[in-house]
């Protein structure tokens, strides 16, 4: 394994950010999150960051195109995007799954998101394996390893004074050999991530959940909920977004933003009539779509185990027990 003590990874990284755009996890007082590395940056190895990566891909707003009126017609051009090559140094294996069910909106079923695959394409991914779970986190309830990331160019792992890096694509092999000089090749084991705290049992919850949908527990589980949409936007594979527009004159542009479906406005329609006119609804599209809908067009949970909307829900809203209620509930 090509290892580097942690003292070296500002070298590390310093030299990488001459070929590509590096993104760290990095803590300041009130939250940790992604950021393009500078020299002088700390970067945060303890635990995962509070806003997930999900915006170097898909950003909080996003220009799509503009336009101008000419007479009777309209001239529209989109905006270019200069999109370097980028890294993203640190991510954990909740996010790297987040990344995959991402992939799958935005690339697959026919249907491509240029914005979306403009930086996809251009972006390599070095994981970092956890030592230690956090109170929230139950990633490995929904099958995936804290140590072996889906889906990375390179596995990152933490081994106490020193990183460890093995490539795991072509793309991975390639940009350890581009820093190799800095690396020192030893014979390590990376130590095994135990300690859960939280677990949730989802064998077995898409199929029931598929005859829940008018099931009087939606009532119950979203009184406390206060719609205020933290769990979507700190959700790494929450992706609604709304297009909205800007017009001077004759000439404006459109753009995208984050949406939530926890929002009243989510589903309402331009003649008043809202599908969804209560929380009983609106948290039981979220539940639903995270647990079964997703699963249904993409062989998958819309969940990771990353824990944040259990951190952040500022009335205690918990998805693993909420999977409780729907595992007891009868149908
Ligand atoms: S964070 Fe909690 S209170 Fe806010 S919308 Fe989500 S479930 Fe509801
Ligand atoms: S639903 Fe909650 S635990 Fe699951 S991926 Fe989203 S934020 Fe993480």
């Amino acid at each position: 394994m090509k290892t580097i003590v942690k003292s070296r990874l500002a070298e590390l990284l310093q030299t990488m950010a001459q070929d590509f755009r590096v993104l760290v996890p990095v803590k300041s007082e009130a939250i940790s999150q992604f950021v393009p590395w500078q020299e002088g940056l700390t970067v945060n190895l303890e635990g995962n960051t509070v806003l997930p990566p999900k915006d170097i891909f898909f950003p909080q707003t996003e220009k799509m195109y503009k336009f101008k009126v000419k007479g009777s017609s309209v001239d529209i051009e989109e905006f270019a995007e200069d999109v370097q090559k980028q890294v993203i140094f640190g991510i954990r294996s909740c996010d790297m799954q987040s990344i995959d069910c991402l992939d799958k909106v935005f690339l697959t079923k026919g249907y491509e998101d240029q914005f979306y695959k403009t930086k996809r394409e251009k972006t390599l991914l070095v994981a970092l394996s956890c030592t230690k779970p956090q109170d929230t986190c139950f990633c490995e309830s929904m099958g995936l390893n804290p140590q072996e990331a889906p889906g990375a160019d390179v596995q990152g792992y933490d081994l106490g004074d020193a990183l460890g890096f093995v490539a795991k694509t072509p793309e991975g092999e390639e940009l350890l050999a581009k820093y190799g000089s800095l690396f020192t090749e030893v014979n390590a084991v990376p130590q095994k991530v135990e300690g859960f705290n939280l677990k949730a049992d989802v064998a077995g919850i898409p199929e029931k959940l598929a005859k829940m949908f008018d099931h009087p527990i939606w009532g119950e589980v979203s009184q406390k909920c206060l719609g205020c949409g933290a769990c979507a936007y700190l959700c790494p594979t929450c992706h609604c977004f709304d297009i909205s527009g800007t017009v001077k004159g004759d000439q404006g542009y459109k753009f995208r933003c984050w949406d939530c479906c926890m929002f009243s406005e989510y589903t309402r329609m331009a003649g008043g009539h809202n599908p969804r006119p209560s929380k009983k609804e609106r948290v039981r599209n979220r539940f639903l779509h995270k647990l079964y809908y997703f699963k249904d067009r993409y062989g998958q949970l819309l969940c990771t185990g990353c824990g944040r909307c259990i951190a952040k829900c500022p009335v205690g809203m918990d998805i693993t027990a909420i999977i409780e209620k729907i595992k007891e509930a009868e149908v």
